[in-house]
């Protein structure tokens, strides 16, 4: 059984996330989507408001799972024992980061890091952006997963 995590803050989880998840799918029998947890981030939902979004957009996906995490991104794939770090790509202002954390995890625990690429039509699709866009009052659903309702 090969199984990824899919880590991330995902404050929100966007249509972005959703489709590396979807891709993901087509290497991956199982993905658990990982949300972590870092007290020091103040974040717009909260950690079950998240999850939420994630079970709504997955609703109909039995091979992805969602929950919260409060340990080290490696100690939560073995936790579940997952084989793989899946990540999302959109610009070079991504790659050193990725490849820092990606280098660093493997060092220590021996689990791949896959990247893909966002699609182009998603590239521009960001967390930050979304809060941005919900602190005007301006509605998101163009940013959000097929079927979810925040
Ligand atoms: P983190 O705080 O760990 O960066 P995020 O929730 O911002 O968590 O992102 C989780 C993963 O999803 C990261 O690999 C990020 O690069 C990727 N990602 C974010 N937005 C998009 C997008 N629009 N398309 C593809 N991947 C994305």
């Amino acid at each position: 059984m090969k199984r990824a995590i899919f880590p991330g803050t995902f404050d929100p989880f966007t249509i972005g996330h959703y489709s590396i998840v979807e891709r993901g799918l087509a290497m991956f029998d199982e993905i658990v989507i990982g949300i972590g947890v870092n007290h020091l981030k103040k974040t717009l939902f909260d950690e079950s408001k998240r999850l939420d979004i994630i079970r709504q957009a997955f609703a109909g996906e039995p091979r992805v799972k969602a929950m919260i995490y409060n340990s080290l991104t490696i100690d939560f794939a073995k936790s579940v024992d997952a084989q793989f770090i899946l990540r999302g790509l959109r610009t070079v202002a991504d790659f050193e980061y990725e490849r820092t954390i990606g280098d660093t995890n493997r060092i220590l625990s021996g689990i791949e890091t896959v990247i893909l690429f966002t699609e182009s039509a998603y590239a521009h699709i960001s967390s930050t952006v979304a809060r941005d866009l919900i602190s005007y009052g301006k509605d998101i659903s163009a940013f959000l997963p097929p079927n979810v309702k925040l």
